[in-house]
């Protein structure tokens, strides 16, 4: 067959053709796959605990301690790629929880501890303080659960909106939000009161890497309002580096101020709790305020 001038250039202008389309269909796919790879990426992102957005977690359980002090156990709907305790070694930190339908968020400070359930246990009363117990876990633990000690505040928005919500329910969380870095060569002695004294779990935790040694001042009406964490409380510490204050038993840490050691060169003081409670041992001008509670404990 012999090839013309025309017949060349026809076939010349159909391999273009061919190669443009070719190209066309080739780049949209690149870029679909990419699209589809950027946001698997993305989502993939937006489901591991951060500061920069909200990632869901469900109420796994909650065991009420008395009327107004409950513990609420939350897990991740996305299995978390980074242990949160490994990631704030030394630090005290917390997370903040979104009330989706006020657009508010409020900050709760979690345990170093796992809650679960005494088999040993033959009673069948439901949020029976002897169901739970409390056992430590270490910067290597595995478990993404998240552990919260809250006070509710009848009038409060968040605490006794997190107080009845039903078991699996979905809330949006995010953080670790970094509130203190401790000193690693310092001696802590620590001023708590009502669920202030998270902070000193979390500082236990932290000092038990350095050897420093932790003592404890904690205010509480009674101490009760602790439900299991008392006993972890007396079981950790030895006499004299825990000392309790109780309301109820007309016990204040300003009629026992006298007891209270002196500064020593190694050491130094935080102090953890409700403003009121932060105003009167630091007086007003305080540098950094740890944790703020609206009233009362
Ligand atoms: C870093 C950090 C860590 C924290 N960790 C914990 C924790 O582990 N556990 C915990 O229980 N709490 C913790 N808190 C406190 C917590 O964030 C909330 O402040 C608390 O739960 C109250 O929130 P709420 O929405 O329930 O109550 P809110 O709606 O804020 O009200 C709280 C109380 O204050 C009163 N109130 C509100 N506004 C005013 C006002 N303008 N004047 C006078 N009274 C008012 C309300 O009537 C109510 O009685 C932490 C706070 C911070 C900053």
């Amino acid at each position: 067959m012999l090839w013309n001038k025309s017949s060349a250039s026809k076939f010349l202008s159909r391999k273009k053709l061919y190669f443009t389309l070719g190209f066309i269909t080739g780049t949209s796919y690149s870029y679909y796959y990419y699209r589809k790879i950027t946001n698997l990426k993305l989502q993939h992102e937006r489901e591991q605990l951060s500061t920069t957005h909200f990632t869901p977690y469900k109420i796994k359980s909650r065991y009420a301690v008395d009327s107004s002090h409950y513990f609420l156990k939350l897990t991740p709907v996305f299995q978390q790629k980074n242990n949160v305790w490994d990631q704030t070694r030394g630090k005290i930190w917390s997370i903040q929880i979104k009330q989706p339908e006020i657009m508010i968020v409020r900050d709760y400070t979690p345990l170093p501890l796992v809650l679960h359930k005494n088999e040993t246990n033959t009673t069948d009363a439901d949020d029976d303080e002897q169901d739970f117990l409390l056992s430590d876990i270490s910067y290597s633990s595995v478990s993404d659960d998240i552990l919260l000690y809250i006070k509710k505040y009848n009038d409060g928005e968040v605490s006794r909106w997190l107080s009845n919500l039903p078991l699996n329910h979905k809330i949006e969380i995010r953080g670790p939000i970094i509130d203190y870095s401790l000193p690693q060569d310092k001696d802590l002695v620590l001023f708590t009161a009502g669920t202030g004294i998270v902070i000193a779990f979390q500082a236990m935790l932290a000092l038990k890497q350095n050897g420093n040694s932790l003592t404890i001042f904690h205010s509480c009406q009674n101490l009760e309002q602790l439900g299991p964490l008392k006993d972890k409380l007396l079981q950790s510490y030895p006499k004299g580096k825990l000392t309790f204050f109780q309301s109820d038993m007309g016990n204040t840490i300003i009629n026992q101020a006298k007891f209270i050691p002196k500064p020593a060169l190694n050491s130094m003081g935080l102090i953890c709790g409700p403003e009121g409670y932060i105003k009167t041992l630091a007086g007003f001008n305080i540098r950094k305020q740890i944790q703020y509670q609206s009233r009362g404990y």
